[in-house]
């Protein structure tokens, strides 16, 4: 595949899903109505900012998972920033735990691939939780509602940004060097 990887990681519940049906330009949702339901890696072409990409969700677990549930997550965010040009670092402002502050931790090595995105933003009280995401050490909080279609133009933005930025990827066709 010649398109950039785009992943997008977080623990369960975060709104990964929802936020990759937005990105993906999808109308309608494919988020499981069971939260924490089992989601193979889903992977599909979509284009942001005119940048034609690969968005990868890196999907969902079992809630019964138990404590191999953290070590899951992490085996994926692991292979999402070996083989993603962009990885978005998903998590819920309302509700920040440990999990998350792992997941930073694990993903500061490849900071300069990463974007923070600050879901559930849905209204102004929810955008003064924002702030607090600077304890990461993760550079800017991107604030969306992936529901409500909030602050996506913002993120589209750095995402295209990003991928010019780093894979040098203008969009023409023909212009990877690899093909398989
Ligand atoms: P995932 O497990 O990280 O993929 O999360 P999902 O996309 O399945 O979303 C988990 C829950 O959060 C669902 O009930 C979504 O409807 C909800 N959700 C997702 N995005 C938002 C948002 O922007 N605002 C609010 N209030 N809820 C959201």
């Amino acid at each position: 595949m010649d398109e950039p990887r785009v992943a997008i990681v977080g623990r369960p519940n975060v709104g990964k899903s929802t936020l990759f049906n937005r990105l993906a330009g999808r109308r309608k949702s494919i988020t499981a109505s069971t939260p924490g339901v089992t989601r193979d890696e889903v992977d599909e072409r979509a284009e942001i900012g005119g940048v034609p990409l690969r968005l990868v969700d890196t999907g969902g677990f079992t809630a019964d998972a138990g404590g191999e549930l953290i070590s899951r997550i992490r085996e994926r965010c692991r292979d999402a920033v070996r083989t993603a040009e962009v990885v978005l670092f998903v998590v819920d402002v309302t509700e920040i735990s440990g999990e998350d502050e792992e997941l930073a931790e694990m993903l500061r090595p490849a900071e300069d691939r990463l974007l923070l995105v600050a879901n559930k933003v849905d209204n102004e009280k929810r955008e003064l939780l924002v702030p607090d995401l600077y304890r990461f050490g993760l550079g800017d909080p991107y604030p969306v509602s992936a529901e409500h279609g909030i602050g996506m133009r913002d993120l589209e933005e750095a995402i295209a940004g990003r991928l010019s930025a780093l894979t040098g990827y203008a969009g023409a066709p023909g212009s990877s060097s690899s093909r398989r």
